[in-house]
């Protein structure tokens, strides 16, 4: 029989289980506070009685994910995880170090649905959604093996959370919890490719994360040839949708553009997106795309790079151009995962 995942329970819902064993209320607080501690073991909860303990190691698992691979930047002390989950699937994550401390980038899914040209992590498909106990997991098991704690996390690893939006959202719930993770929500963002009615329905939340959209194209023609997800939900459907969640959050909101020599750089391009955006309680961070083999795709140059920063300065929006780190550990976006299915396969590594 398939054990119950702790971490996948809210602490109203570990209640309700703790009852539901003939157990008293209190237990689910104590066990709660166990599991985001970093416990690996049942033997570890110290102030659970032993009969409650082997009752638990029966038909609950606490943590089954395991490092695989750990890279670490020699640059910037970027670090990337490949994690193997407990049923033989692969994720990764990714921790990178700011002045202000560690920040965490988790995957929400094995694999994607979303198909963006662009994009390793799509390559194959979706496998499954993670639960949301297996995104936190992620976190937990990284501060263990870092020995400190995070205090940013961005859900812009492998997978579209917008397509996992139950599990996305209790998870975010277990980091904001103060006897969980305890990490407040402006410390979380959540990258989405457009899921125009989930937009809607995060927005209704009104929780006080920040959301990212990944643009990447100022018209439908040019979104459509990168971002199959534009073929369902235009920009007429995308952007009132993103006007609607700055609306009911007040929250500024972070709008994700890939630099792609030929196809988005230049300036005709940065005047058309700063005047779709024109207006907009935003933030646009511009991406020099990362080469995925196969797909053509490469970066434009540092200069022309400026000059579309500097175009969207002169009309008034906010822009930075992200800084590529641990560069020399891995390249794109969900290439780790997508590399370690190869070498199993029998690839080579490039
Ligand atoms: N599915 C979500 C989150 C995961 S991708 C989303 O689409 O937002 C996180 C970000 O990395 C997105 O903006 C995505 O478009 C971008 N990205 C993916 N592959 C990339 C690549 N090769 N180079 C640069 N950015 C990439």
């Amino acid at each position: 029989m398939e054990k119950i995942k702790l971490k996948d329970f809210s602490l109203s819902e570990l209640e309700n289980f703790m009852v539901s064993l003939g157990e008293p209320k209190f237990r689910a607080k104590q066990i709660y506070k166990w599991l985001y501690q970093k416990v690996s073991s049942f033997d570890e909860m110290t102030d659970i009685p032993k009969s409650l303990r082997e009752k638990l190691k029966d038909i609950c698992e606490i943590n089954t994910m395991i490092i695989q691979k750990r890279f670490v930047s020699s640059l910037d002390g970027t670090r990337r995880y490949l994690l193997k989950l407990g049923d033989g699937n692969y994720i990764e994550s990714v921790l990178m170090k700011y002045k202000h401390g560690y920040s965490i980038c988790v995957s929400s899914q094995v694999g994607c649905a979303m198909g963006c040209k662009f994009c390793a992590s799509t390559i194959g498909g979706k496998i499954r959604s993670l639960s949301s106990g297996e995104i936190i997991d992620q976190i937990i098991t990284v501060e263990r093996d870092l020995g400190e704690r995070i205090s940013n996390i961005v859900i812009m690893g492998v997978g579209e959370p917008l397509d996992n939006f139950e599990n996305v959202t209790a998870f975010i719930k277990n980091v904001n919890e103060p006897l969980g993770l305890g990490i407040g929500q402006r410390h979380i963002t959540v990258s989405t490719c457009g899921i125009v009615p989930k937009i809607y329905e995060l927005a209704d939340m009104r929780l006080q994360i920040t959301l990212a959209v990944s643009l990447h194209a100022a018209n439908d023609k040019a979104r459509n040839k990168i971002m199959p997800i534009n073929r369902k939900y235009d920009l007429e459907k995308l952007i009132p949708a993103c006007r609607y969640y700055i609306e009911k959050t007040g929250r500024r909101l972070t709008f994700e553009y890939t630099l792609i020599k030929g196809v988005s750089d230049g300036a005709d391009k940065a005047r058309e997106l700063a005047k779709l955006l024109k207006g907009m309680l935003c933030h646009v961070n511009l991406i020099p795309v990362n080469s995925v083999d196969g797909t053509g795709f490469s970066p434009p140059g540092s200069e022309s790079v400026r000059m579309f920063s500097e175009i969207f300065e002169s009309k008034g929006i906010p822009a930075t151009v992200r800084r590529e780190m641990g560069s020399d550990i891995s390249a794109a976006c969900g290439q780790l995962r997508s590399t370690h299915n190869i070498e199993q396969n029998g690839g080579n590594e490039n």
